[in-house]
């Protein structure tokens, strides 16, 4: 079997590029496409001998990606559009042109790719834009498969729930298999809210009043009963691994650099995702990690010594001062961008030039993926190969 040609639109830092490698199969990539210059020195960096396109996708001609013959399309479209957050406009964003663009001229091309892996945030399964991409693929002949998975079910202890819709041109010799030997489906993933809802500093979400829920002892931070259960679920569950397994060693690490600065602490502590490294739960790394707090993703706690009960417990009865120095007993850090790499599943081989600061690490990896959970859906996709 020749090796496929695979092309890796809004190619980014190369995470689909890492899933492919990963899965296996034999397939090399023939363009990766980005307009985000950042991005384009870290994937030239770790995959120097990729033909690597600094356009715009709109800006490129069918010729030019007929000449490319390719048999698989990897692409993680921009996902602002998209997110529950955002301003839900779907089709009439700007940032979704080049999606439609690609919609509009995948029918013309002289030969249609055999596979099409897509990935994006949640919300996407609602919006107008998936609706004319299912419509595309239907009208071409193609089945698919739309999932929604967390690393957490392989195993991973960080959440990180998308949207992946894997797709294959329909053959006679597909279609004519009985269903057993098609793609197994994987079940929507039923898992409890994995981004969990933080209660905002101002209005817990509890109906209690946070004296009420202080006084029995196992309330602290702003926390509801759910939070609380759910993280020690996820932490008793041994199917996954710990986070200690994805750390650095520590004589690496430039602890004082990572650690959360004073203001942060005295702002923001009771909002902070905590984790131990022997937690198996972690909440999604962000873009905003390391410069937002709410919910761009968890920090260490590297001092096991102190009960994080003990320090919350009253806090609110202290002076700023003393407030800081009870917080700063936890030492608290952020998670290292490779610590967070390894997290997303990016081999020992991925690094970052030099010259890329920390932030900017941070930042392309948010907006990056999981490689463990797209090399396992590449598998199942080609299965069949
Ligand atoms: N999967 C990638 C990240 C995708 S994020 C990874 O592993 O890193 C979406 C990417 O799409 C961003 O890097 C952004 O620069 C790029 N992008 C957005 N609009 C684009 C367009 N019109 N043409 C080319 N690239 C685009």
């Amino acid at each position: 079997m020749d090796s496929l040609r695979v092309l890796e639109l809004y190619s980014g830092i190369g995470g689909m590029h890492y899933s492919l490698k990963q899965s296996g199969i034999s397939a090399h990539v023939v363009a990766a496409i980005d307009i985000n210059t950042t991005a384009n020195q870290v994937y030239r960096h770790n995959f120097p001998d990729t033909p690597l396109w600094n356009r715009t996708i709109e800006g490129i001609s069918l010729d030019d990606f007929n000449n490319l013959h390719f048999d698989m399309i990897l692409m993680s479209p921009p996902c602002q559009p998209f997110t529950r957050v955002g301003l839900q406009r779907g089709l009439d964003d700007p940032r979704t042109k080049s999606f439609l663009y690609i919609l509009n001229l995948l029918p013309r091309l002289s030969q249609l790719p055999r596979y099409i892996l897509l990935e994006n945030v949640k919300g996407f399964e609602t919006s107008s834009a998936r609706q004319s991409l299912v419509e595309m693929l239907t009208t071409c002949g193609y089945t698919f498969q739309e999932v929604m998975v967390s690393p957490t079910r392989f195993g991973i202890p960080n959440s990180r729930l998308r949207y992946y819709l894997m797709a294959k041109i329909s053959t006679e010799s597909i279609s004519s298999k009985s269903k057993d030997s098609q793609i197994s489906l994987l079940p929507a993933e039923t898992e409890s809210p994995v981004e969990p809802s933080l209660s905002s500093p101002l209005q817990p979400v509890s109906c209690r009043t946070k004296e009420e829920e202080m006084k029995d002892g196992v309330f602290y931070k702003l926390e509801t009963r759910t939070d609380a259960q759910r993280k020690m679920t996820q932490n008793q569950d041994l199917s996954v691994s710990r986070i200690e397994d994805f750390l650095e060693a520590r004589h690496n690490v430039d602890m004082d650099q990572y650690l959360v600065p004073s203001e942060v602490l005295l702002r923001y502590a009771l909002i902070l995702d905590i984790v131990k490294p022997s937690c198996r739960r972690s909440i999604c790394f962000t873009k905003g990690y390391g410069r937002y707090v709410e919910g761009t993703g968890s920090v260490l706690q590297c001092c096991l010594e102190t009960e994080i009960e003990s320090v919350f417990k009253n806090l609110d009865q202290f002076s700023e001062e003393e407030k800081l120095q009870q917080l700063q007993r936890l030492k608290l850090r952020y998670f290292t961008p490779r610590e967070v790499a390894n997290i997303m599943g990016f081999p020992k081989s991925f690094s970052f030039p030099e010259q890329i600061p920390t932030k900017q690490r941070y930042r392309l990896l948010g907006n990056s993926l999981n490689v463990v959970v797209v090399a396992r859906l590449l598998q199942q996709l080609t299965f069949n190969l």
